[in-house]
């Protein structure tokens, strides 16, 4: 048996190396038109701000190393120009020789991955102006930052790796702008939990420029002017193009494979193309998402890891593992916070008219009494009938990353809120609360999927009936530092004594800084006879910085 690869990072070169520890006697063949293999693409960005000092580190393995453990047969600086289904061949050239030639194989596997989106902007050819993709295009900016000691950034796109370069660039001492055409950050995030990380990004000392559109490059003095819709020009030494990536379609076009719907390789549940002896994988391939059914591409490693297994098993063994899509888990370092989601968002869901309700809770990395814990923000979203877990984001400190991988495997497992509730965590003062964060946003939703509370999100607060109103529930002291417009405030551990003071025939919005004590407010109220009574959603303080973070970003848009 031959099998020949394209394509020899992620996907790639988990084909290979499963194939090989499957099949001791097949033949191996790895086409890579890049000089290096299996790297670390995702440690790019801090090999440029030299967090990763050594570069060596960025390779996984080399083409030499690979080739030992495994006996497969590594043609780096070699790009397949073409596939002939028909005769099972594939056309290659080796860019240092320029020698062209063709290669039979059984079964062919294409893991040649996205390329990243580089608009036909006036002055986009101009020197300085870089995408971050693969190891070349990071040595040539490392380069270019030794060389030419820049001082001001701009980063263009706020995607994660667009505010992964935004933030080493920083840490190497730049000044650093960046610019996004929508309204937030991070588009698989949800407003609110966004607008923390937009509001950290700024504290930090990084220019965001939301509802902002690139029109072009200029360059004066030796320096580069990026031209803004509608807006002063800012000025830039170095600009970092990161306004995403489009799937490597083009061989598998040109060989009459088929396209799905959302322009990558379309594949089926066996990662098989529509040719039966070609199957692909990555970022090149389109998939059902298992929430919402709609087939999309998830430009992430561990998906493209992952399929490069199955894959390897289905060649061998005939398709017998199914893969069940990608829902999306992703996580990101900004500073001193972590950022992740797994599943559909909230406006996904929306604009997928799949039903749905959140609870959103604040809590702490680990028992409030031990020192150094450090509040986190966890939204979920989940159904209405029965609970499944649809969507998880978790902003915070320490301890994000494990909530959000036990989010993503309960949403990933078609688990429900039950789960999050009876999830019985690792529990010792250091590491977590005898309630973890987990366990209590599970506790949150059971009161709203039962209808024991009722919530309100603060983007929809400005919406809600002109004649409710607005109960602060914290101290004095709080409510004097700031409250919501027109809000009376009742101190929850006053409220029992003051309920004359509380309007009977209007519907009441209850807030405090977090979300507990408006609960507990809630609690009192109606078994007190009030019927209308709803929490706002994390409290003041999420409501604040959605709320300051819209301004500032509708004050973009003059
Ligand atoms: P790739 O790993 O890109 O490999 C495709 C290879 O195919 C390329 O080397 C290309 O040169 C080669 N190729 C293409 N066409 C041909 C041809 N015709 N002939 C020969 N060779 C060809 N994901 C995460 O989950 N977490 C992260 O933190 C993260 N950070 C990232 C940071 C950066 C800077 C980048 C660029 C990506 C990051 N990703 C991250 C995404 C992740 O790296 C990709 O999703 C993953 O590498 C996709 O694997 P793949 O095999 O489909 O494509």
């Amino acid at each position: 048996m031959k099998y020949i690869i394209i394509g020899a990072v992620a996907g790639g070169a988990s084909t290979a190396a499963r194939l090989r520890r499957l099949n001791e006697h097949a033949e191996i063949v790895i086409f890579e038109k890049g000089q290096y293999i299996s790297y670390a693409n995702c440690g790019l960005p801090y090999y440029i701000g030299n967090v990763i000092k050594d570069r060596n580190k960025l390779f996984v393995q080399t083409a030499t190393s690979f080739a030992a453990r495994f006996n497969v047969d590594v043609r780096v600086s070699t790009e397949v120009t073409a596939i002939n289904p028909s005769v099972k061949t594939v056309s290659a050239i080796n860019l240092l020789t320029g020698e062209e030639y063709t290669e039979s194989y059984d079964k062919l596997v294409l893991s040649p991955g996205a390329s990243p989106i580089r608009p036909a902007l006036p002055g986009i050819q101009y020197e300085g102006i870089f995408t971050v993709r693969n190891v070349g295009d990071t040595d040539y900016i490392k380069g270019y930052v030794t060389e030419t000691k820049p001082q001001k950034a701009v980063v263009i796109g706020a995607g994660f790796i667009g505010l992964e370069m935004a933030e080493n660039l920083h840490e190497l001492g730049l000044d650093v702008s960046v610019v996004e055409m929508s309204n937030q950050i991070l588009a698989p995030v949800d407003l609110p939990i966004a607008a923390l990380a937009q509001k950290h990004l700024r504290e930090k000392g990084i220019h965001l420029h939301l509802n902002t559109a690139v029109t072009g490059f200029e360059k004066e003095d030796g320096r580069l002017k990026v031209q803004l819709q509608d807006k002063a020009d800012l000025e830039a030494d170095l600009v970092i193009l990161s306004i995403g990536v489009r799937s490597d379609t083009k061989l598998a076009e040109n060989a009459g494979l088929k396209i799905g719907q959302a322009r990558g390789i379309w594949v089926n549940e066996y990662l098989q193309t529509s040719d039966p002896d070609i199957y692909a994988v990555g970022d090149a391939i389109e998939y059902a998402n298992p929430i919402s059914g709609q087939t999309t591409i998830t430009f992430l490693a561990g998906p493209a890891n992952k399929q490069g297994r199955i894959c390897a098993n289905n060649l061998v063994f005939g398709n017998n593992q199914k893969y069940n899509g990608s829902i999306n888990t992703a996580i990101v370092k900004l500073f001193d916070l972590t950022l992740g989601a797994a599943g559909m968002a909230v406006k996904h869901l929306e604009r997928n008219k799949i039903p749905h309700l959140t609870a959103t809770i604040h809590g702490n990395s680990h028992a409030g009494y031990y020192p150094g814990a450090q509040l986190m923000t966890i939204q979920i979203a989940f159904s209405p009938e029965n609970g499944q877990l649809l969507s998880a984001q978790v902003i915070g400190g320490e301890g994000v990353d494990k909530r959000l991988d036990v989010l993503s495997s309960v949403i990933k497992n078609k688990g429900t809120i039950y789960d999050l509730i009876e999830f019985e965590q690792a529990y010792a003062p250091p590491f977590s609360s005898a309630k973890d964060p987990v366990n209590m946003v599970g506790f949150v939703a059971e009161n709203i999927l039962l209808d024991r509370l009722k919530v309100i999100e603060c983007s929809k607060l400005n919406s809600v009936e002109p004649h409710a109103a607005l109960i602060d529930v914290r101290t004095p002291a709080e409510f004097a530092g700031g409250t919501i417009e027109g809000a009376i405030n009742i101190p929850l551990d006053e409220i029992r004594n003051r309920l004359s003071e509380v309007p009977v025939d209007r519907p009441l919005y209850i807030f405090c800084q977090q979300g507990m004590r408006g609960y507990l407010a809630q609690r009192i109220l109606v078994q007190n006879g009030f019927e209308n009574v709803t929490n706002l959603s994390g409290g003041y303080l999420l409501w604040k910085t959605y709320k300051d973070e819209m301004e500032q970003a509708e004050a973009e848009v003059l």
